[in-house]
C-alpha cells in the first residue's frame, strides 16, 4: 500500500494497492490518485475494498470505464451496502468511477485537451502505458497500481451507449473454463462467445490468465432496477460458487433460459435520417425480415434494413435521428 498522506472528504489517498496489507474483517474506501489534467490537479477513482475474514478468491468489480454506462455503479454501491466482511472469504474490490474523466463529460471518450483536443476510448486501451498520452497513461496505473496484482477474477460492468440498449447482454471468452464458469452464474439474458483482444480489460485480463467477463446491462445513463438486481444476483452466485460465501440462493443463467451465441451482427445505418426500428429487444428474427427503415426530413422512405441471418435482437438504436455508421439492431445467433 502507498498512501500519500492526502485525505479527499474524509477518504484516504492511495497511489497503489496492495490488498495483502490490509486487515481481514473491514470494509475499506480510499480515493486512488492517477493521471493529472491539463490544470495540473489530478484524476481520482473512488475505491471500495471488503477485505474477508477469511482467505479465499479476489474478485474486481469495475465500472465508469465508459461515462455514460451507469447501471454497474448502483450494483456495486448496492453489494458493499449488504457485504459483511466478517462473513467473507477472500477479497471484493469495487472500482467505482475507473473513467473519472469520462463520467464528468457523460460521454464514452477520455478528453484531452491536447493541441487542440483529443479523446480516447478507454476500453481500447488496457494495459496502457507508462509514457503515453494522458488516457494511455491513466490505463497503465489502473492496471498496475490498483488491480493486476489484487485479483483473481474480474466482473467490468457496462451497459450499452448513448442512443442504443442492450438487453441484459454479456461478453465472454467460453472457451476459457474458469470463465464459462463465471458466465453461467448470471441470470442473462443473452451471452455473447466472443474472442477479444483489443484493449479492453475483459480481453487484458484473460490474456494474462486471470478470468474475466463484461456484462452490458440494458441502457446508457440511467438506473435499470431490474438489470441491476439480477446483476447482483449472479455477483452473490459467483461469490458461493468460489466459496467467498456460505449461503445464497439466486437464478442463474441454467434457470433463467439464458441464449448463448458465437456469431454477433450489427446492421448500421447506411445513411443519415430519421430511424424507425421495427423490432423489439428479445424478438426472434428470420433471414430477410424487415427490421428498420430510414426517412429523410420530410417523411420519405429512403432505406429499408433487413435482417442478413436469423437471429434473436440483443440490442437496438434508441436514438430517432442515426448517421451512417449508427447501429440499428444488433442479432446473436449460432
Ligand atoms: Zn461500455
Amino acid at each position: 500500500m502507498i498512501y500519500n498522506g492526502d485525505i479527499i472528504d474524509g477518504v484516504p489517498v492511495i497511489t497503489k494497492l496492495d490488498v495483502s496489507h490490509l486487515e481481514r474483517g473491514k470494509i475499506y474506501r480510499f480515493m486512488f490518485k492517477s493521471v493529472e489534467m491539463n490544470i495540473g490537479q489530478s484524476w481520482y477513482v473512488p475505491v471500495m475494498v471488503a477485505v474477508g475474514k477469511m482467505p479465499g478468491k479476489r474478485l474486481l468489480l469495475n465500472t465508469g470505464i465508459h461515462g455514460d454506462e451507469l447501471n454497474g455503479i448502483k450494483v456495486i454501491q448496492d453489494i458493499f451496502s449488504t457485504l459483511d466482511p466478517n462473513q467473507l472469504a477472500g477479497v471484493v474490490i469495487g472500482t467505482l468511477q475507473a473513467s473519472p474523466n469520462s463520467l464528468m463529460h457523460t460521454s464514452r471518450y477520455w478528453y484531452m485537451t491536447t493541441d487542440g483536443s483529443d479523446y480516447a476510448d478507454m476500453n481500447r486501451l488496457f494495459p496502457g502505458k507508462v509514457t503515453g498520452n494522458t488516457a494511455e497513461r491513466h490505463a497503465y496505473k489502473l492496471w498496475n497500481d490498483l488491480w493486476h496484482e489484487n485479483v483473481d477474477m474480474v466482473i467490468d460492468l457496462h451497459t450499452q451507449s448513448t442512443d442504443t440498449v442492450y438487453s441484459f447482454f454479456m461478453y465472454a471468452d467460453l472457451s476459457i473454463p474458469e470463465v464459462k464458469s463465471m458466465a453461467l452464474q448470471f441470470p442473462a439474458d443473452h451471452i455473447y462467445d466472443d474472442k477479444d483482444a483489443s484493449g479492453t480489460v475483459e480481453g487484458t485480463f484473460d490474456s494474462v490468465g486471470i478470468p474475466a467477463i463484461t456484462l452490458e446491462l440494458g441502457s446508457p445513463r440511467i438506473f435499470e432496477p431490474e438489470y441491476i438486481a439480477r446483476a447482483i444476483e449472479g455477483i452473490y452466485n459467483l461469490m458461493l460458487d468460489k466459496q467467498m460465501i456460505t449461503d445464497y440462493k439466486g437464478r442463474k443463467a441454467t434457470d433463467f433460459g439464458t441464449i448463448i451465441g458465437n456469431k454477433l451482427s450489427s446492421i448500421r445505418a447506411e445513411v443519415g435520417g430519421y430511424a424507425e426500428v421495427l423490432v423489439k429487444i428479445g424478438a426472434s428474427v428470420k433471414i430477410g425480415e424487415e427490421i428498420a427503415i430510414q426517412k429523410n426530413p420530410f417523411g420519405d422512405l429512403i432505406k429499408r434494413y433487413e435482417a442478413p441471418n436469423e437471429g434473436v435482437v440483443v440490442s437496438i438504436g434508441t436514438g430517432a435521428t442515426r448517421e451512417a455508421g449508427g447501429l440499428l439492431v444488433r442479432l446473436l445467433s449460432k
